[in-house]
């Protein structure tokens, strides 16, 4: 939740006010919008969403029907979405702000350098990955925890090539599961291949207690191997079954 920032514009135009919001992209975010605005007697006459110079985040133009200042009551209720950092009327002064989320906002905007500096960490130490994901998953925002394990897995995958695996010609798939990704994932897990399924069995990474899986890490992982090696680098992987949701094996499938 505390992932999707929210930064609120306004400009006054006769009795039709534009607000320009910039927001972490968020399914249903727009509809809570809407209803919060129309609740308080406004009404919204169009939106636009347009790209944002911010990775992750856009804009989105509102034009709602009445006068500026917008009474206390909306501008507050407003500020209260999870996503809403700012509220900056037409001089451009800040008239609200919730810290929580932009401290989030900064979380997520440093999320892919975070993991890159931590897979660099989780790749010297392979495959004792424990401790550092776990310090990594604590400095990060609940919400942001699995996509950044992922990321971290992704960039330890292909630090992991890069090292051990980048010499000679790139390998096909087959080569390169053989060559690179198991021996990669044995120490982590009892692991079999056929059909292009990966089946992991007391994975380490995984855990029956889903706040406790660093399963996603592993998937991340055997992208960026697939990634790092040229002839592999547009297949993918997917997963479809894990120990964190039931069962106990956690399977990823090659494609
Ligand atoms: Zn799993």
């Amino acid at each position: 939740m505390a992932a999707n920032t929210t930064k609120l514009y306004n400009v006054s135009k006769n009795s039709v006010s534009t607000l320009t919001i910039l927001i972490n992209k968020k399914h249903g975010f727009l509809s809570r919008l809407y209803l919060r605005i129309e609740s308080l007697g406004y009404s919204v006459v169009s939106h636009q969403i347009k790209p944002s110079m911010e990775e992750g985040l856009e804009l989105i133009e509102l034009n709602i029907s009445g006068k500026l200042p917008l009474p206390e009551k909306l501008t507050q209720s407003i500020i209260n979405i999870p996503e809403c950092i700012e509220f900056v009327d037409n001089t451009g002064n800040i008239v609200g702000q919730d810290n929580h989320a932009e401290k989030s906002k900064k979380s997520r905007n440093n999320i892919n350098s975070f993991a890159k500096q931590t897979a660099k960490e989780v790749a010297s130490v392979y495959p004792n990955v424990a401790i550092v994901l776990d310090h990594a998953c604590n400095n990060v925002e609940p919400s942001e925890k699995q996509p950044m394990l992922f990321q971290v897995g992704v960039f330890c995958g292909m630090v992991i090539h890069n090292d051990k695996y980048s010499l000679g010609l790139p390998m096909k798939l087959p080569q390169l599961v053989k060559h690179a990704i198991l021996p990669t994932l044995k120490p982590i897990a009892d692991v079999t291949y056929s059909d292009n399924q990966i089946h992991l069995t007391n994975n380490n990474c995984c855990s029956s207690n889903p706040s406790n899986s660093r399963c996603e890490f592993v998937l991340g992982l055997v992208r960026g191997l697939l990634q790092a090696n040229k002839a592999t680098k547009n297949k993918t992987v997917t997963k479809t079954a894990c120990v964190s949701e039931s069962g106990n094996v956690c399977t990823f499938v090659l494609a």
